[in-house]
């Protein structure tokens, strides 16, 4: 996916001094052009997810939202936070509310997290 070109001193996944813009993940932050291209394995990992919202307009739950998706949901942000990644919840009105990926809280756990998704030969499952 193609992201707005912006600047900042470091690519927000690996550290590096960024001297060209990156670009701008909603919720990551600007990357290096390496890293943009590692991040294509995690955008196909929440589209499985259904939850590609999370790194752009945000991910809603309302009222109606069935409780196994609710769980499948709940299942994955605890895996978006044991991957380095902070998830925030924005309530909106009672029976709403929008979650959103924001930030990076390790970088080494994101780091690993993506060359797993990279390598899907070697993603362990569950099921
Ligand atoms: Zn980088």
């Amino acid at each position: 996916m193609k992201r707005p070109r912006a600047r900042a001193e470091r690519c927000a996944l690996c550290g590096r001094p960024l001297k060209r813009p990156g670009r701008r993940v909603p919720g990551v932050g600007v990357l290096g052009p390496e890293c943009h291209r590692k991040l294509g394995a995690f955008e196909h990992f929440l589209e499985r997810h259904g939850a590609l919202e999370l790194i752009g307009a945000g991910l809603e739950v309302h009222r109606t939202t069935p409780p196994k998706r609710l769980e499948e949901l709940q299942a994955l942000f605890i895996r978006l936070e044991r991957a380095g990644l902070r998830v925030r919840r924005e309530d909106r009105g009672p029976d709403r509310a929008v979650f959103h990926l924001a930030g990076v809280a390790s970088r080494t756990r994101l780091q690993k997290e993506l060359e797993r998704l990279g390598n899907p030969q070697r993603e362990r499952r569950c099921a």
